[in-house]
C-alpha cells in the first residue's frame, strides 16, 4: 500500500469514528454506536473479501474484476494486471516451446530425452518413424526395453559416449541408424538418432569392391609368380641378363601376393562385428609360437626376443584373429629395430582386465605419426616401409582386431629410443584360471 492509501484509509476511519462519536453525543450511546459503525465498516471490508474470492475462483481468462471501491478497487485492479502480465509471459514462453516443438518435429533426425535412469521423458515425430516409438505409451517405459539390441544395451550402460554406435534399425534390419548420446543436467541423456543407411551402402559398396577386386586378382597372380618361380628354378637355361629382373619380378609378386591377403583379412573382419569363434584361447602359447616366428624371421639379425607371459589368463576370442594381430606387432618390432636390438613381449593381468605389451628399442616413431598409424597404408616413412617389405595394413589389422575383441592399442614411441605397443583387453573379454 502506498502512502497514499494509507492516508486515505486512516482519514476514511477518523471520518467513520467522528461521525460515530457525533451520534454518540447526539444520543448519548457512545459505546453502542461505535461498536455498530465499526461493525458495518468490517462487513463491507468482508463483502469485499468475499467478491474478491469468489472472481478469483470463478472469472473467465479474459473476465474483469468486479468494480470494487476504495482501496478493494485498487487490490482488484492490481491483481488483474498481475494476472495479465503472467498471461502476457506465459503466451510467449508457449510460443518458444512451440516453435522448438515445430522445428524438432520437422526434423529428419529423432531426438529423445531420457531421465537418468534411461527413461523416455520426450521425443520428436522422427523418433516414432525411426524407432518406432508410441506417443504417449512409451512414456517413462526404458530406452533398453524399447531398442532390445544388444550392442546398443552395452553402449548405453557403459556410460562412455565419446564414439557414435552404428546398429540395424529395431524396425528394419535393411535400415542403419547412428546414435548420438549427449549427458546434460542431473545425468539426464539426451539422444540423437539418424538414419545411415545410404552412408552404409555406400560403406558396404566399398568394402565389398575391396574384396572383390582382392579376390579376382589372386589367381592371375598365383598363375605369374607359378611361372617366375618355375623359372627362377631353372637358373641355368635363364639368360643371365634376364636374372636380376626376373627375382624382382618375384620380390614384387610377393608383395602383392601379401598386400592381397591383408586387404581380404581386413574386409572379412569388417564383415561382421564380433568374432564368430569366441573360446578361451592361450596367449601364452600363442605368443611362443610367435616369439619363434619372430627369431625366425630376425635370423641373422640377432635380435634379442623375451617373452613373459601369465600362462592363467586366457581371452575370449578368435586365435586366428589373434595371431594375426599380436604377430604384427611383435614383427614390426623386429622389423623397425636395428640388428641385435631388444624385444620385449609382456602378457598380464590387473584388475581393469588383460594387457599385452611389445616393447622395442628400435627406431621409434614421431609423436605426429601417432594419431594417424592405424589408418590403411599409412607410413611414417615410405623408404623405411619399403625397406622391410611392409604393406601398410598390419596396424589396420591390429586395430579392427581388437575393436572386434573389445579392446583398444595404445601407442607411445620416441625417437631413435624405441616403441611400446599396448593392448588392452577389457576384463569381460578375459578367463582367468579357476573362472
Ligand atoms: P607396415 O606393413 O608398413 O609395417 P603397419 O601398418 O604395420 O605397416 O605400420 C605402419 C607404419 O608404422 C610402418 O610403416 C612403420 O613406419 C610404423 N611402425 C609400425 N611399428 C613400428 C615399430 N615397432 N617401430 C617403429 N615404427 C613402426
Amino acid at each position: 500500500m502506498n502512502q497514499n492509501w494509507r492516508g486515505a484509509v486512516v482519514r476514511r476511519l477518523l471520518l467513520l469514528v467522528g461521525a460515530c462519536l457525533l451520534l454518540g453525543l447526539i444520543t448519548g450511546e457512545y459505546a453502542w454506536v461505535l461498536a455498530g459503525g465499526l461493525a458495518i465498516y468490517l462487513g463491507w471490508t468482508l463483502s469485499q473479501l468475499l467478491r474478491l474470492h469468489k472472481w478469483l475462483k470463478e472469472h473467465q481468462p479474459d473476465e474483469a474484476p468486479p468494480d470494487g471501491y476504495g482501496l478493494w478497487g485498487e487490490v482488484f485492479d492490481s491483481i488483474y494486471h498481475l494476472q495479465r502480465r503472467d498471461q502476457r509471459v506465459r503466451g510467449r514462453l508457449q510460443a518458444v516451446i512451440d516453435r522448438v516443438q515445430e522445428s524438432t518435429a520437422a526434423l529428419k533426425d529423432a531426438v529423445i530425452m531420457l531421465d537418468s535412469d534411461g527413461n523416455l521423458e520426450w521425443w520428436n515425430r522422427a523418433a516414432e518413424t525411426l524407432l518406432g516409438l508410441k506417443t504417449p505409451q512409451d512414456s517413462g517405459q526404458s530406452i533398453t526395453n524399447l531398442v532390445r539390441d544388444p550392442r546398443f544395451i552395452e553402449y548405453f550402460e557403459r556410460n562412455n559416449y565419446l564414439e557414435p554406435l552404428d546398429i540395424p534399425s529395431p524396425l528394419s534390419n535393411r535400415r542403419h541408424l547412428q546414435f548420438h548420446i549427449t549427458q546434460y543436467g542431473n545425468r539426464e541423456h539426451l539422444m540423437l538418432v539418424r538414419d545411415v543407411t545410404r552412408l552404409h551402402q555406400l560403406e558396404q559398396m566399398r568394402k565389398d569392391f575391396v574384396a572383390n577386386v582382392s579376390h579376382e586378382l589372386r589367381t592371375p597372380l598365383t598363375v605369374i609368380s607359378g611361372y617366375l618361380e618355375t623359372l627362377l628354378d631353372n637358373v641355368d637355361e635363364v639368360n643371365p641378363r634376364w636374372l636380376r629382373a626376373l627375382q624382382q619380378m618375384q620380390q614384387q609378386g610377393a608383395r602383392m601376393q601379401s598386400l592381397l591377403n591383408d586387404l581380404l583379412l581386413l574386409a572379412k573382419l569388417e564383415a561382421t562385428d564380433y568374432p564368430s569363434d569366441n573360446q578361451p584361447v592361450a596367449v601364452d602359447l600363442l605368443l611362443l609360437s610367435i616369439k619363434n616366428d619372430a627369431q625366425a624371421l630376425s635370423a641373422e639379425r640377432h635380435h634379442r626376443i623375451h617373452l613373459e607371459a601369465d600362462p592363467h589368463l586366457k581371452l575370449k576370442g578368435s586365435e586366428t584373429e589373434l595371431r594375426s594381430a599380436f604377430s604384427n606387432l611383435v614383427f614390426n618390432a623386429v622389423k623397425y629395430t636395428p640388428d641385435a636390438g631388444e624385444i620385449h613381449i609382456r602378457w598380464w593381468g590387473d584388475e581393469h582386465g588383460a594387457h599385452l605389451t611389445v616393447q622395442d628399442t628400435g627406431l621409434g616413431i614421431e609423436a605426429k605419426h601417432l594419431p594417424r598409424l592405424t589408418e590403411r597404408f599409412y607410413r611414417v616413412d615410405s623408404s623405411r616401409a619399403s625397406n622391410t617389405g611392409g604393406t601398410g595394413l598390419g596396424l589396420a589389422i591390429v586395430k579392427h582386431v581388437l575393436l572386434r575383441h573389445r579392446a583398444r592399442l595404445d601407442i607411445a614411441s620416441s625417437l631413435g629410443q624405441g616403441s611400446t605397443f599396448t593392448c588392452h583387453f577389457p576384463s569381460i573379454q578375459v578367463v582367468r584360471r579357476g573362472q
